[in-house]
């Protein structure tokens, strides 16, 4: 049973890494076992995502000024930072929430974007924050990448300073948002992200009162700025597929954290007391030590809820790409299949597995090893990002 399972985990995982190594190739018609348990963790709740800024195609003035929720006016939008290799930070965030929307509605959650594709206008801030408070959504989060000069990294979450004018949207963003913004922040952490040191941040939060949407916005927002593309390593991560997946499980891991109000898994790093009394560089979790293409495997006494180890998640029209075969094999059935046997593979095959660890913690699974409810939970995100886009 063991050897099952841990088969299955090896292929459920690379079902991830096909995503990040085929960067979202859409396959039809993928039958991974998604367990209804997972797949109804988030039901009834809905998410509003903010992908930052918009496409070039448009016409409309971003000049044109529109409330700042503060009793001034700013202008309806700005065209967003180029990492220093040149990409754009409207696609980096278009892309990381695409990974995100993918993430929650595997897990029954209903998904509002404030834009709708990647190539035209997308909204003023003020029609946004309006698009969030008429969306039905627990809560919302604006995905940002940050411009900054290059000896400056690192991601930080902006909360609004307080008071704010709108006395409904004071009490949300000073509670629930405030909440919203420390979950964020946790998961963050929890995935290994190094909090930025510039500009005023504190142990990853910035306090702000120039940034618009909070001020408009009656959703507990979490603002997020992934990293700085001004910084060679930070605009590495946010440009490349592997960086992307890690952002979109941090923040899919604080979404969840704050629905579903886990507390922090024990022994991960909380960034709580003074600075000095935490690490410089925010560690990885640390299970990232343990060795993580061989994680340990209880044996699984929710086994009839685990994706069905006897039978085969058959893969009808999948590609017949060199990476892909491993997902026509039925975990069990088979010899067990083994990642491409390349030592970067394996690496990422560890990565994605370590970081589904705190996000199986707020989902109330055992966070510390890979159990047969981590694997369902990895066949459920495997399964969402790997669906075809709708
Ligand atoms: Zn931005």
């Amino acid at each position: 049973m063991k050897s099952i399972i841990k088969a299955g985990i090896c292929t459920a995982v690379t079902a991830a890494v096909v995503v990040v190594m085929a960067g979202l190739v859409p396959v039809t018609a993928l039958a991974v076992p998604i367990s209804p348990e997972m797949g109804t963790k988030l039901a009834g709740k809905t998410v509003f995502l903010d992908p930052g800024h918009q496409g070039a195609s448009h016409t409309e003035s971003l000049a044109k000024q529109v409330s700042d929720g503060r009793g001034g006016t700013k202008d309806c939008q700005t065209t967003g930072m180029t990492t220093v290799n040149g990409v754009p930070e409207h696609t980096i965030n278009w892309d990381v929430a695409q990974l995100v929307r993918a993430s929650l509605e595997s897990l029954g959650a209903r998904v509002v974007l404030s834009r709708q594709d990647d190539t035209g206008w997308g909204g003023c801030i003020d029609d946004r924050a309006n698009a969030a408070n008429q969306s039905g959504a627990a809560v919302a989060v604006s995905i940002h990448a940050d411009s900054a000069p290059a000896q400056f990294s690192g991601f930080h979450v902006i909360q609004p300073e307080l008071p704010i004018l709108d006395p409904a949207i004071d009490r949300i963003q000073s509670g629930a948002g405030r909440a919203a913004v420390t979950a964020m922040r946790d998961a963050y952490v929890q995935a290994g992200f190094k909090p930025a040191t510039y500009a005023g941040v504190q142990e990853g939060v910035q306090t702000r009162k120039d940034v618009a949407g909070p001020a408009l916005t009656a959703v507990p927002l979490a603002f997020v700025e992934m990293g700085n593309g001004g910084n060679a390593d930070d605009a590495a991560l946010l440009e490349s597929k592997e960086g992307q997946l890690k952002h979109a499980i941090a923040i899919t891991t604080g979404l969840v954290g704050f629905l579903l109000s886990s507390p922090t898994p024990a022994g991960a790093p909380a960034l709580t007391g003074s600075a000095a009394d935490r690490p410089a560089a925010a560690p990885a979790a640390p299970q990232i030590q343990a060795a993580p293409a061989a994680p340990q495997v209880q044996a699984a006494p929710q086994a009839q809820t685990a994706p069905q180890a006897q039978t085969a998640p058959t893969v009808p029209g999948a590609p017949q790409s060199p990476a892909a075969p491993q997902l026509k094999t039925a975990p069990g059935t088979q010899p067990a299949p083994t990642a491409p046997g390349t030592g970067a593979t394996a690496n990422l095959v560890g990565t994605i597995l370590q970081l589904l660890m705190p996000l199986a913690g707020s989902l109330g699974l055992d966070s510390t090893v890979a159990t047969s409810a981590l694997l369902n939970l990895a066949y459920t995100l495997a399964g969402g990002l790997l669906s075809p886009a709708k």
